[in-house]
């Protein structure tokens, strides 16, 4: 067991891995997702900045969970970037043809021959939504 202070209250607690919250701030973090998540739901153009004021969440945090791949921006904001190539993206870290290099760096590591081609996913999407994934 290893003492860690928790990132959002700043009080010691007993780290278990993951983030680096303790009980009552993951419960607190959880219970303003579940928020956000009806929000979306039921505003379904709503930006980051109106989610984050509507339903008074740090903006920070919102993006946080885009990050984590549980919220989505249906077009990206331009906030939203790949963290290798720069591009502009709308959920978690890395833009589609990054995360395919990654997969394809990964499988000619362990194959040396032919490395399979990535399959650009074409978004359909329209308008400044955001939805929630999980
Ligand atoms: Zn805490
Ligand atoms: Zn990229």
């Amino acid at each position: 067991m290893e003492v860690q202070t928790c990132s959002r209250c700043r009080k010691f607690f007993n780290y278990v891995g993951g983030e680096r919250l303790c009980h009552a701030c993951k419960e607190e973090v959880e219970k303003e997702f579940q928020k956000v998540k009806e929000f979306i739901r039921e505003n379904k153009t709503a930006t980051v900045i109106q989610v984050a004021e509507e339903c008074e969440v740090s903006e920070k945090q919102i993006r946080q969970w885009i990050k984590e791949e549980r919220l989505e921006l249906s077009v990206s904001d331009g906030a939203i970037v790949c963290e290798k190539c720069g591009a502009a993206i709308t959920s978690g870290r890395y833009c589609e043809k990054c995360k395919a290099d990654m997969v394809n760096s990964l499988s000619s590591a362990i194959k040396k021959d032919e490395a399979p081609k990535p399959e650009a996913k074409k978004s359909t999407r329209d308008g400044n939504k955001m939805r929630f994934l999980k």
